[in-house]
């Protein structure tokens, strides 16, 4: 699949659903309402739209929400998917999850075909990470990234930076992530929902974030690419493990955006950023396949250039009033 810039599209994520276990604040307001169970993609037609996007071409597939885990059938759509991974049509099958269910699933998702996993942890001070996520226990999350570990999957930690929350956690928390062999990721936070508070204060550019830990460490940036909007580096010392940037707001990536994202409720946003979007829950349950794949095509030429995010002094632009979970991180 090529979008109308020529971008070719191998990479989907799936929001699962919109729910979750945590509030985090960056992320969701305290008091959020879920959408009707009815307007949330089944199991099975998940798995039937799966299905058609590897037929076209996709050859990598997130699944993420909301938190996947708390999604009562989600290890059997995941067994469901995992079977491309066997047949050889699909590359590789992954998740982010906040963790505090992965002790109860960590086996079972390595043998779905999972082989690393994203974890958010945006704090290692348990109550610090109790006021981010409004009330979310860390030691639940380590023993969940260790179970991880054990059952053998790879574990990269994603952590937004904010400012006044976690904005002197980037080097111990690099150093636990090379003491514990994950690969570490900074986000920058974008403007995504209403979470009741004003992100504008919180948000850092991460070059500050790199300018801090390149005076602890000595960072080399690297070729690697993980086929999304990372750019990535070593740190002195800490060469066995990658840190890797995504700064959609200081450094605008979307040139090199490979991929598509598909709601719980079935809605493809070509964008994060942007608000149009194809519906292909509608398309499947009124004409099947064969409408899915019209929609599909006219979502592709529909895929915007860019984001245009900002959060600078004068406020917030270019925010949707979709949260994250929503569509899917
Ligand atoms: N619940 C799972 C989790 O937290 O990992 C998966 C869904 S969550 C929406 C996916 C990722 O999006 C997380 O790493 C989270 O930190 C990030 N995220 C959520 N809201 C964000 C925002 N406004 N700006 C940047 N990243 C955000
Ligand atoms: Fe839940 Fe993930 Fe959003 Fe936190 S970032 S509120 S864990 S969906």
């Amino acid at each position: 699949m090529h979008d109308g810039f020529g971008r070719r599209i191998e990479y989907l994520r799936i929001s699962v659903t919109d729910r979750c276990d945590l509030r985090c604040r960056y992320c969701m307001a305290e008091k959020m309402s879920f959408l009707p169970r009815k307007d949330v993609l089944s199991l099975e037609e998940i798995a039937i739209l799966a299905d058609r996007f590897i037929a076209r071409g996709v050859r990598k597939i997130r699944l993420s929400g909301g938190e996947p885990l708390v999604r009562r059938d989600f290890m059997d759509l995941a067994r469901r998917i995992g079977r491309h991974l066997d047949a050889g049509t699909l590359e590789e099958l992954t998740l982010t999850t906040n963790g505090t269910r992965l002790a109860d699933h960590a086996e079972a998702l390595f043998d779905a075909g999972m082989r690393r996993i994203n974890v958010s942890l945006d704090s290692l001070d348990p109550d610090r990470f109790a006021f981010i996520t409004r009330g979310g226990e860390l030691a639940r999350v380590l023993a969940g990234i260790g179970s991880a570990r054990e059952a053998g999957l790879r574990v990269k930690i994603n952590m937004v930076a904010m400012r006044g929350f976690n904005d002197d956690e980037f080097v111990p928390m690099l150093r636990w992530c090379a003491e514990q062999g994950h690969d570490l990721t900074l986000i920058e936070t974008m403007p995504l929902g209403d979470t009741g508070e004003d992100r504008t204060d919180r948000y850092m550019p991460l070059a500050q974030a790199m300018a801090e830990i390149g005076a602890a460490h000595p960072l080399t940036a690297i070729p690697y690419r993980s086929g999304g909007p990372a750019r990535y580096f070593t740190a002195q010392g800490m060469e066995h493990i990658r840190l890797g940037l995504i700064t959609p707001l200081s450094d605008n990536f979307c040139a090199g955006c490979n991929r598509m994202r598909i709601t719980c409720e079935g809605k493809i946003f070509m964008c994060l950023g942007h608000e149009n979007y194809v519906d292909l829950k509608d398309a499947y349950r009124s004409g099947g396949i064969a409408a899915v794949d019209t929609a599909l095509d006219r979502a592709l030429i529909a895929k915007p250039l860019a984001h245009d995010f900002a959060i600078g002094p004068e406020g917030t632009h270019g925010a949707t009033r979709r949260h994250m979970s929503v569509t899917g991180g």
